[in-house]
């Protein structure tokens, strides 16, 4: 008995259509659901049994009215008359209505035995009988041994058809995931000695009785009938299972029962139902035996039986208590092109199955004055029957509107496991069994309805399949070995002459007539003689054939202890790899769940991701839109600012030419006036000497340059530009002219080369009568004392009330006053120090800078007492050059500050410091 899986309603392999295509199993399936649609599809086939009364003078209420219509007239104390207050007749017409003299053997060929023939064929079948209690459902389909039901005529019809084509046992073996694989007959052949050698693994003996096939020690009447739908060139296995479903629990009636001494037999274990990797439903762990009689079969059947649940109620002493399923599974795969061997290809093998079903009454729970467990399983077993129900209805509904509801088949262990015969394809049948008792009315009366009901859901039809794998047909009748299967046969046909273990002829006669005999005598001498030789010979061969023998047996023994070995390697390699199927299926549980949960997040996922492609698309929009809005805008503002600036740029050329006019009159006029003063000053030089200008701490010497006269000292933007503004270059003299500024004194002064133009450059604009406000006494001093100068510590101090004192000077400081005054120290040779003090106006310029005109000096001088020399942190004098130069320095700070300003003012104006 093997531990393995079954129920795989489908085709395994590659069988071919009858038009010669190859088609998959997948495409089979594929193929099926999609047939609905083209119309190749079978309804489900219901007939009507109506069984004889119990008791003659009951009160009949069933009338088959023909061999397909049934009439149901509800007896007088029925709810149907009490509610309607009439007695209505109901009709019912079905595939064929059996009425209660057809025989067994009847009811089998019509409805049973073209699911044999399709099994034989590879296809797909399921039965099962549907009726109240005590209607005939068991009788149907197990019936007596001498009148047998359904479901041993089809095990006899089946095994008389496959007879000579069988497989040997242990050929086919099942893959433990409900499907089946191949292997060699040396094989099959070591499995078979292990399993029949073998203590732990040995198939329990058969009862003689059960032996001949029948039910307990009664002797049965078997099917002759033989089917010719087999195919010569297949072998051909058969397994079965038997399952029944009770109180929606799935349980195994041949699983062996673990035996205690003390507490007996443990209870069975219950099944689960799997779906295998082509979606088929299986119940895991079930035990699938391999049969190879009907003997077999019936043992298994009759073990199965002992083991329902039958449980007595008010109705039927031996009312089944639960849904019971015998389940045949035909393998058959091609021979090999020898025609000795199946071909070793597990794709070549097709699997098909009939499912036999003895359902539950669906009786009513009042009505069997059922209590406690009783009654639950009552209401169970209506339960699944209701499932069954309404699985039909709504497949029903499903394909008259074309609608998808989803059908409930999970809602019952039953319609769970057919799920695959109404979603798939095969035959599916059913018996009505009816019993015509008047009492039963009301009950038979929904049985009916949904029996009709039922042949309108449609079940997609299998194609006639037949295997097609390129090989020659007739294989079979080829082969040698078939046609000489005795060991005679091949003797002969290989001529080796078997040896004679006869003595021989008997004793010649041996009676002696007198003493000397020489006839008799030698005569039996002489037999002797030769049946002593003939002895010798036999002891020879007696000897040669022992020796041989007991060579086998000791090849026998050691590969029966190579066997022992291997079969505790495979034993221990078997509970490996349960406990690790065990783990399988554990993994496989939590997968299932993973995918479950990541399937519904993938559908999350996916509408969140088609409402933000929306989104996106919604965006994409609006972005080109404002793209082509901006590209318009730029190229508007494109044009309107060439527009301007075109405008502005002939604004700015007119004005351009319009200063340049005004200007170059002005500064021609200025230069003119220049060169007037020039010639005046040069003239007066030599005239008269200027007067001394106002002392504050002592006149100054002439050497030292003074200024009387006021507002004549301008500056430049850059010493380069004061040495353009100046005019041609004096001889350098210690005489400051009167009235020029710093820088122009400086570039009179200075003869440089690169004064070369004579070119009379426009003069920054400042006004030199422009005064700061002086009001509240705001005439504010800016004291510059560049970094380095030393204290005077004089006692003669300037007074001065309101001043800044910086150190560098910056354009911001000179903004703010009104006067400018610059400590410039000198020392002389004998260490003596001198100070001046240059002062000057601060006038704004046009540029926003400002201007300083120089116009003081003052001078104070300390006399070291001694004539030690000390050195001073001052620059040593040098010449007159020098000293302008170190104010010059000193100057170009505020030239630098007016460059900056002159950075920040506007393009074209005048500017100063
Ligand atoms: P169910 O399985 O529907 O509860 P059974 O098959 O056990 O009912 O039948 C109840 C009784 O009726 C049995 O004793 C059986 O022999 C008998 N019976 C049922 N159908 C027939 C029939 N067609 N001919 C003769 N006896 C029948
Ligand atoms: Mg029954």
């Amino acid at each position: 008995m093997d531990n393995i899986c079954y129920f795989r309603p489908k085709w395994v392999g590659s069988p071919v259509t009858t038009n010669e295509k190859s088609v998959t199993p997948k495409s089979i399936e594929r193929r099926g659901k999609n047939s609905k649609k083209k119309g190749e599809v079978d309804p489900v086939e219901v007939y009507c049994r109506v069984r004889p009364l119990d008791n003659p003078d009951d009160n009949c209420c069933v009338k088959p009215l023909s061999t397909s219509v049934v009439q149901l007239i509800p007896p007088e104390n029925s709810l149907a008359v009490a509610r309607n207050g009439q007695i209505k007749e109901y009709q019912f017409t079905f595939q064929y209505v059996f009425d209660e003299y057809t025989s067994q053997k009847a009811v089998f060929d019509y409805v049973a035995c073209p699911l044999v023939d399709d099994l034989i064929r590879g296809k797909n079948g399921l039965l099962f009988t549907y009726g109240i209690t005590s209607s005939g459902k068991t009788y149907t389909m197990t019936g007596s041994p001498k009148d047998q039901g359904i479901l041993p005529r089809c095990l006899d019809v089946l095994f008389n058809t496959i007879s000579g084509v069988q497989a040997k046992k242990y050929v086919f073996k099942s893959d433990k995931m409900n499907g089946f694989e191949v292997q060699s007959e040396a094989d099959a052949m070591i499995e078979r000695q292990k399993r029949d050698l073998m203590p732990g693994i040995t198939t329990p003996k058969t009862p003689t009785a059960q032996r001949r096939g029948n039910f307990g020690d009664q002797e049965r009447i078997s099917d002759p009938t033989i089917l010719s739908s087999v195919d010569d060139d297949n072998q051909y296995a058969v397994f079965v299972s038997y399952i029944e479903i009770y109180n929606n629990y799935v349980y195994d009636l041949l699983e062996e029962l673990p035996y205690d001494p003390i507490t007996g037999y443990k209870p069975p274990q219950t099944k689960i139902l799997r779906t295998d990797s082509s979606d088929c439903m299986y119940v895991m762990n079930c035990v699938e035996v391999e049969i190879t009689s009907p003997e077999e079969a019936f043992e298994v059947l009759f073990k199965g039986q002992k083991r329902r649940k039958v449980a007595h109620t008010a109705l039927n002493a031996e009312s089944s208590r639960s849904h019971s399923i015998f389940n045949i599974r035909l393998v058959q795969a091609p021979l090999d092109p020898r025609g000795e061997e199946v071909l070793q290809d597990p794709d070549k093998i097709c699997v098909s199955q009939l499912s036999l079903v003895d359902l539950a009454g669906s009786e009513r729970t009042h009505r069997t004055k059922n209590a406690g467990d009783r009654l639950k399983e009552a209401g169970n077993i209506n339960q699944s029957l209701m499932a069954l129900r309404n699985c039909m209805e709504i497949l029903r509904d499903n394909q008259k509107n074309s609608s998808n509801k989803m059908v409930p088949y999970r809602d019952s262990k039953l319609t769970h496991l057919f799920k695959n015969y109404f979603d798939g394809e095969g035959k599916v049948r059913m018996i009505v069994c009816v019993n015509p008792k008047g009492d039963e009315f009301d009950e038979t009366i929904h049985v009916m309805k949904f029996a009709e009901l039922s042949q309108e859901v449609l079940i997609a039809r299998q194609q006639q399949v037949r295997f097609d794998i390129g090989l020659t047909p007739g294989r079979r009748k080829m082969n040698y070995k078939e046609k000489f299967k005795s060991e005679d046969d091949l003797c002969t046909a290989a001529k080796v002459p078997a040896f004679d273990f006869s003595l021989g002829p008997g004793f010649p006669p041996f009676e002696l007539l007198r003493s000397s005999d020489d006839i008799v005598l030698p005569q039996l001498e002489k037999f002797l003689e030769e049946r002593q030789k003939r002895r010798e010979a036999m002891q020879l061969e007696l000897d040669r054939q022992s020796d041989e023998f007991r060579a086998q047996l000791v090849e026998f023994e050691r590969s029966y202890e190579q066997a022992l070995v291997q079969n505790e390697e495979l034993q221990q390699r078997v509970e490996k790899s349960e406990s690790y199927v065990q783990k399988l299926e554990g993994r496989i549980r939590s997968l299932e769940k993973r995918m479950e949960e990541n399937s519904r997040n993938y559908k999350e996922s996916e509408r969140q991701k088609r409402e933000l492609a929306a989104m996106i698309q919604d965006k994409d929009v609006k972005i080109r839109q404002e793209k082509s809005e901006k590209e318009r805008l730029k190229s508007d503002f494109r044009t309107r600012l060439d527009m301007n600036n075109q405008h502005w740029e002939r604004n700015l050329e007119k004005e351009r030419q319009k200063i340049e006019q005004d200007y170059g009159g002005q500064i021609w006029e200025k230069q003119q006036k220049l060169n007037m003063l020039r010639n005046i000053v040069n003239e007066g030089d030599s005239d008269a000497a200027m007067p001394a200008p106002q002392e504050t701490f002592r006149t100054p010497a002439p050497k030292v340059r003074t200024h009387t006269t006021p507002g004549k000292l301008l500056s430049a933007r850059s010493e380069n530009d004061m040495r353009k503004i100046g005019n041609t270059p004096t001889p350098r003299s210690r005489t400051a002219t009167t009235g020029t500024s710093l820088s122009a004194a400086r570039a009179n002064l200075r003869p440089t080369p690169r004064s070369t133009s004579n070119t009379p450059k426009p003069t920054p604009a400042y006004n030199p009568r422009h005064r700061r406000s002086r009001s509240s006494n705001a005439e504010i001093w800016l004291d510059h004392r560049p970094p380095g100068s030393v204290e005077l510590d004089t006692v003669l101090q300037p007074k001065i009330k309101k001043k800044k004192s910086v150190s560098k000077l910056e354009v911001k400081d000179t903004k703010e006053a009104s006067k400018y005054m610059l400590t410039h120290q000198d020392m002389d040779s004998d260490d003596n120090l001198t100070t001046k003090i240059y002062k000057g106006e601060c006038l704004p310029t046009a540029g926003g800078g400002t201007a300083v005109v120089f116009n003081d000096v003052e001078e104070l001088k300390q006399t070291s007492p001694g004539s030690r020399k000390r050195r001073s942190s001052c620059p040593q004098p040098q010449d007159f050059e020098g000293e302008w130069s170190d104010v010059e320095d000193r100057c170009n700070i505020a030239i630098e500050g007016h460059g900056n300003a002159r950075k920040r003012s506007k393009p074209g104006s005048a500017t100063r410091v």
